[in-house]
């Protein structure tokens, strides 16, 4: 399979991470490309570098101010007065009632970032710039008529919103993917397997009908992120009914886990889709550090042949999974699972 990645992607390195009120290693870590990657070479799959594809592609789905604001945010926090820390954190955060952007960066990064895991260090933009580009590059081969591809995004990109970034994601890759691929496909599904909502993908198309955005997760009352991902919530407008939640009990495991997909499979093709963006995070690993859901290694397998047996053109996104050691085979499981189902 067409494989797309970037040395950038390793450069963004946050350190630390608030957890509970606790000072934590930061788990989106360099280390988890370096064992994706590994991942490709093991299944032998072609890995190219992406070409940039330019500001005015990320605008097809990111406000401009917010796209300024992450190139710029690292210059403009290194203008600020000591003492500071080596990454730009906002000190508060735009609240549900506060709506009005701020001129002034101090204002501008509570406005723009939404909690302290989006972090933005020295070399951060570069990372997000080549995760991006890497999303639009696989897009780009399924838009000239590949019939899979798969994109190694870091930072991943599905809690990320037009103008918010949140939980260790800056630009929405998947969002970027699936407007790509509009250029060619009258219709795009998105189907997001991370086990955390993906809330920016969600908010990005709520409005749209010509995307489906389908998401299997863990229940958010117990889960980030927190305040969206309810069943409750099916789009609005034109996107009314495009949207569709299956919130899934903490401690889900294979078997009730393929259950729900055969569900979300089903109404993704009532939508009658042209193509299909797979949002791929493997945090719903039993033993990832997030012990939301217990999905095996054979259980990603299981999950990529079902959405590998669609036959639709499909563009894979990675996003989440921060068991450091098993992202290596647990990738390499959910590739040969989907391809197994393919035949070409
Ligand atoms: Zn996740």
């Amino acid at each position: 399979m067409l494989s797309v990645y970037s040395d950038d992607n390793r450069l963004h390195d946050p350190e630390q991470y608030i957890a509970r009120g606790v000072l934590i290693p930061a788990r989106e870590s360099p280390e988890r490309a370096t064992e994706l990657l590994a991942a490709l070479r093991d299944g032998g799959h072609q890995v190219v570098a992406p070409r940039d594809f330019g500001r005015a592609t990320l605008l097809g789905v990111h406000a401009p101010g917010y796209v300024d604001f992450l190139a710029t945010a690292y210059q403009r926090w290194q203008a600020l007065p000591d003492p500071k820390g080596p990454m730009a954190l906002a000190q508060t955060y735009a609240m549900r009632q506060m709506k009005t952007c701020p001129t002034s960066f101090e204002g501008q990064l509570g406005f723009y970032l939404s909690g302290n895991s989006v972090p933005i260090g020295r070399e951060s933009w570069r990372s997000i710039l080549a995760s991006a580009n890497c999303a639009l590059e696989a897009a780009e081969a399924v838009r000239e008529g590949a019939a899979e591809s798969y994109a190694l995004c870091r930072p991943p990109g599905h809690h990320a919103y037009a103008d918010l970034a949140g939980g260790y994601c800056y630009l929405n890759n998947t969002a970027l993917a699936a407007q790509h691929l509009r250029g060619r496909f009258a219709r795009v599904a998105v189907l997001d397997v991370d086990v955390h909502h993906g809330n920016g993908t969600q908010g990005i198309f709520w409005q749209r009908g010509d995307v489906f955005v389908v998401n299997l997760h863990a229940d958010p009352n117990h889960a980030y992120p927190w305040q969206i991902g309810y069943a409750g919530e099916v789009g609005e407008g034109d996107g009314a009914g495009a949207t569709l939640n299956l919130p899934l009990p903490i401690g889900t495991g294979d078997a009730a886990y393929l259950e729900a997909l055969d569900h979300a499979l089903q109404a993704l093709r009532r939508f009658d889709p042209d193509a299909l963006v797979v949002s791929l995070g493997l945090d719903a690993f039993e033993d990832d550090s997030s012990r939301l859901m217990r999905i095996t290694t054979p259980g990603f397998a299981a999950i990529g042949a079902r959405i590998g047996a669609v036959r639709l053109p499909t563009t894979i996104i990675q996003e989440g999974g921060y068991a450091v050691d098993a992202l290596r085979r647990n990738l390499g499981s959910f590739l040969t699972g989907f391809l197994s189902t393919r035949t070409h």
